[in-house]
């Protein structure tokens, strides 16, 4: 399954609740960041790591189901190529500490497109998987919790800046890749399937109330 069918398939799986319980762009912000929160907690506690990795991704879908078709495998496609950095322009990263600003490709490759999420993590383990293991997990996690930040940022720029609804999207899109891609690196450190955990806990409807779309209340999440 492509990653953007499976990104579809959460869309169409918690919509309903989160139409209901997440009606604003700041509540799904802020269940994403519980969803980093659970994950940080099961990491230093030895918690269901897997489960919490899944969480993350479909929360990050969540974020994304706020607006309308956000093109978002496309600007992860854009941001991140197959085969290199997008920053340092290396197969396997060197950047220094302090990154340059990444320079966008201007079409996205059809082939990535259609990339699974576990082609993505092979992709990203190959270029990113040596700087991240130098840099180490907590750095990892802390890139992820500074992409909450980026998020909300975002979210409030969006009165003063009167941004068009296309840079809008582009914007949201670009911030919830790397938010993706932090949560990959996760996962490629612990050496854990992503797609494989996703699958577990959301392929057979929801991991919880096990409907499809999923019937969960408030209390359940
Ligand atoms: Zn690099
Ligand atoms: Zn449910």
């Amino acid at each position: 399954m492509s990653l953007q069918d499976l990104m579809i398939h959460l869309w169409g799986l918690y919509e309903r609740r989160n139409r209901i319980f997440l009606p604003s762009l700041s509540a799904r912000i802020n269940f994403l960041n519980v969803g980093i929160g659970n994950l940080q907690d099961a990491i230093r506690k030895n918690g269901d790591v897997e489960k919490a990795l899944a969480s993350v991704v479909a929360r990050i879908f969540c974020v994304a189901n706020h607006f309308w078709k956000l093109p978002l495998i496309d600007f992860m496609v854009r941001k991140y190529p197959a085969g290199i950095c997008t920053y340092c322009h290396k197969g396997s990263c060197q950047c220094p500490e302090r990154r340059i600003d990444p320079v966008l490709i201007s079409d996205s490759d059809s082939e990535q497109l259609s990339w699974s999420l576990r082609e993505w993590c092979k992709s990203m383990k190959e270029i990113y998987g040596k700087r991240n293991e130098l840099k180490g997990l907590e750095n990892c996690l802390n890139r992820l919790f500074k992409e909450i930040s980026e998020l909300l940022q975002l979210t409030m720029k969006i009165p003063e800046n009167d941004l068009s609804l296309t840079k809008m999207e582009e914007e949201f899109s670009l911030e919830l890749a790397d938010t993706l891609a932090w949560t990959i690196a996760i996962a490629n450190l612990l050496n854990i399937d992503l797609e494989a955990a996703v699958i577990k806990n959301y392929g057979n409807g929801c991991h919880n109330c096990h409907n499809d779309p999923c019937e969960c209340t408030q209390s359940a999440f």
